[in-house]
């Protein structure tokens, strides 16, 4: 109740929310019932949690923030949905994002932005700026997020939250309305780290509805966030600093709280190393590249037939005309960039110069990535380049608004896990900068652990 009193209290402003769940109310009484029978309960059962509306729930609309999908309720639970449910958790609620999650400030969401609620003049982060903004302001208490090119860990840096990206194939993606395949993982947005890692836990784990799933068995990622915290030791710790993530381009804040978190890690014990990974300069370009060719592809099932919208076109007309007149009104401007960009490299003739070219530099990523961290247990770096910029400061510009990217998106080219979380306001404007810690793919477990001590 606390909860929907401050969303009915705030969200007029911040539109975090796309839909409140009816049900809140009813799920805790069921859960306060059942503990008062002395079921044996999970840590988080009875806690309310907001869902990115990219995650098919079969009792609210999902939207994907796209007017294509507007009013659609899904026939079954994306399988993070299911687990929550398992576990007792409360549905509070959707929420808002950039639609089908392309974005940087959830500006393109076709439902109005959401404001972020540190200064209601500024962007959230993208594309789950809904997640981060709803927990910023304490209108849920744990939030899911989609993590695509930094989704997740950007929106979490310029609200002053914990956001995790887990290894690729850790989190179950059936029922996440698919951007880019290879790069999308679920993960938890919250106010602590150990709260991040109670929620992977409930989350984690392997999937036979998706094939990318890893069949590893996952340790406690809340017991390996408590041995941080109690700790408090970073010693033996190698934290590596990527060069080419930070420097020019970063806001002078960003940048100086950035050194007082590593000045922090070295009191704990830390040993600092440089590391250089030449190839994340090109990091950007591949993934602009890879994600339309993916995007285009997964999007081809919005026909008009299947899902939600469909729009006639005047007069009448072949499939065609009303699969054209649909996807005309039912998509907004940034899905079409994406779309015609993807097909365009993914075209006879073009194909080997873009998108082989691009899965090329993924590689090299990835091998970059693998020599950083021979030399490193965690990799740091800001977890973006500014604080939260104003609304409608980069709207008209997509390639500023890629450039926010910049840190965020080698972790999905390479599949690894990375973590964004609050290190202080930026003195220039008060608003909050984040930390990004990367860990090898499997090893989530080591970005709780330091993650915690820093707390
Ligand atoms: N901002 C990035 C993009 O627009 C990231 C999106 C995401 O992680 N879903 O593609």
């Amino acid at each position: 109740q606390a909860h929907l009193d401050r969303i009915a209290e705030v969200d007029g402003d911040i539109h975090a929310f796309l839909h409140v769940s009816a049900d809140a109310l009813k799920t805790a009484a069921e859960v306060d019932g059942a503990r008062r029978l002395g079921a044996k309960l999970s840590p988080l059962a009875g806690v309310p949690v907001a869902i990115k509306d990219v995650l098919c729930t079969q009792d609210m609309p999902s939207t994907a923030g796209s007017r294509i999908l507007e009013g659609w309720i899904p026939p079954y639970d994306a399988t993070v949905v299911a687990k929550l449910r398992k576990a007792r958790l409360i549905p509070l609620g959707k929420t808002n994002m950039d639609e089908f999650a392309m974005g940087s400030s959830t500006e393109h969401s076709a439902f109005g932005p959401t404001h972020n609620p540190w200064d209601l003049e500024r962007i959230p982060g993208g594309s789950g700026g809904g997640s981060a903004a709803a927990v910023a302001a304490f209108e849920a208490p744990l939030a899911l997020g989609s993590d695509t090119g930094g989704s997740i860990r950007q929106p979490a840096a310029v609200t002053g939250t914990v956001g995790m990206k887990p290894t690729y194939g850790g989190v179950s993606r059936y029922g996440a309305i698919a951007l880019a395949s290879s790069l999308d993982q679920v993960g938890p947005v919250t106010r602590t780290v150990l709260d991040a890692a109670l929620l992977h836990d409930v989350i984690g784990g392997h999937d036979e509805h998706d094939s990318t799933s890893l069949t590893d068995a996952w340790p406690s990622f809340a017991d390996a966030a408590r041995a941080g915290a109690a700790s408090g030791s970073l010693t033996g710790v190698r934290v590596g600093v990527v060069k080419e993530l930070g420097g020019e381009g970063f806001q002078a804040g960003v940048s100086a709280r950035f050194a007082e978190a590593l000045d922090l890690m070295a009191s704990a014990g830390a040993e600092i190393v440089e590391v250089s990974a030449p190839s994340f300069r090109y990091a950007i370009a591949a993934y602009y590249l890879i994600l339309p060719a993916e995007a285009s592809s997964n999007l081809a099932k919005f026909d008009s037939v299947r899902f939600g919208l469909r729009v006639n076109p005047p007069g009448g007309g072949t499939v065609e005309d009303v699969m054209a007149a649909t996807r005309e009104v039912g998509f907004g401007p940034e899905v079409k960039r994406r779309i015609i960009l993807g097909t365009y490299a993914l075209s006879a003739g073009y194909y080997d110069a873009y998108y082989g070219s691009a899965q090329k530099v993924r590689t090299l990523i990835q091998r970059d990535f693998d020599s950083a961290f021979s030399r490193a247990d965690v990799l740091v770096s800001p977890a973006a380049p500014t604080t939260a910029f104003k609304l409608g400061e980069k709207l008209e510009d997509p390639l500023a608004m890629y450039l926010n990217d910049v840190t965020t998106i080698p972790a999905n080219l390479a599949g690894v896990p990375g973590m964004g979380l609050p290190m202080g306001l930026a003195p220039e404007d008060g608003l909050p900068t984040g930390i990004q810690i990367m860990a090898p793919a499997h090893e989530d477990a080591r970005i709780y652990t330091v993650g915690a001590t820093l707390e």
